[in-house]
């Protein structure tokens, strides 16, 4: 009776206080991710700058809270935390890169305003925080056109101005599915955890599927099929369309072309559905053809005077 009461207390697992390496290597590797596709954006939002009608300035940094991570201790490890939200990455070449901020330096004010409180999370969403502090800085560098920023970093306390360029106006994000997928709402293109994965050995292949959904929102897709109703016709029109112009943001951006290419054969080799294809998406083999076209004229356009305007993006067009 004894012993087994012994084996009994020794079965119940004690409680976790430590965190596990494996959980810290995740929590870096999402954000490790969420650089390469910011990395990519950027790239192509700059290059790109002159067509956009509506544009941003841009930091070149991307921004996290503790409070996003379902454990903080982990967080914590895997990050440094010194304050709840804190660069975890900053973009070659990119203004927060300029002014010398480093991953890790941690965001103690904004414009004076206090993003240290606790209370800035209390009783709302894990996001509320740094939603709140990049709408109030998007405001603030679109309107003034820069912004004083207070950090934490290794060696104290530094105050800097941000004044980035205005870059095509668009957020990146990972979302952390599986499922190989790509979206555009509009205003911001997200990424599957998949579709990173998928295309985690070659940038250009990645550029390639946020191209295209940068597209959609350069062309005003969404609010087009909101404002004309979305019959599987006009969806498939802003999908030819979005093929289009992706080639074009690419090569600006000095990216191979035929990545686009490649991408669209592995992809629909991978995910079309054959006869059952819906009829809102070309097939792949047709979606290259489209493609091809484009690069023919790229081509043709005048290399040496780039960036070459797009077509689909010259004014009367949009
Ligand atoms: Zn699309």
């Amino acid at each position: 009776m004894k012993l087994l009461a012994a084996i009994m207390i020794l079965a119940v697992p004690a409680p976790t206080v430590s965190v596990s390496a494996p959980d810290i290597a995740n929590y870096q590797a999402l954000a490790e991710q969420d650089l390469r596709l910011a990395m990519v954006g950027h790239r192509l939002a700059l290059a790109n700058a002159p067509f956009c009608a509506r544009k941003s300035r841009n930091p070149g940094w991307v921004l996290h809270d503790k409070a996003q991570y379902p454990d903080a201790a982990t967080a914590q490890a895997a990050f440094g935390f010194r304050l709840p939200v804190a660069v975890s990455a900053v973009v070659p070449g990119g203004a927060a890169q300029a002014l010398g901020i480093k991953p890790g330096d941690a965001i103690i004010a904004v414009n004076k305003v206090d993003f240290t409180s606790p209370d800035l999370v209390k009783g709302k969403r894990a996001s509320a925080r740094l939603e709140k502090l990049q709408d109030m800085l998007g405001e603030a560098l679109d309107t003034i056109g820069t912004a004083n920023v207070t950090l934490m970093t290794a060696d104290g306390v530094k105050s800097v101005k941000l004044a980035p360029l205005a870059i095509c106006a668009s957020r990146f994000w990972v979302d952390a599915k599986s499922k190989l997928d790509a979206g555009a709402d509009g205003v911001s293109v997200r990424v599957t955890a998949g579709l990173m994965a998928f295309t985690a050995d070659d940038e250009a292949q990645l550029a390639a599927a946020v191209a295209h959904e940068m597209s959609h929102n350069l062309l005003g897709h969404r609010q087009r099929l909101a404002a004309n109703g979305n019959s599987d016709k006009q969806i498939l029109e802003t999908e030819i369309e979005a093929d289009r112009l992706s080639v074009w943001l690419m090569a600006n951006a000095g990216y191979d072309t035929q990545a686009a290419l490649h991408f669209m054969e592995r992809y629909g080799r991978r995910t079309d559905l054959g006869i059952f294809s819906a009829g809102t998406h070309l097939r792949w083999k047709n979606r290259q053809k489209v493609m091809r076209r484009e690069i023919a004229l790229i081509q043709q356009a005048v290399t040496e005077d780039r960036p070459v305007p797009p077509p689909l993006l010259a004014p009367g067009k949009m």
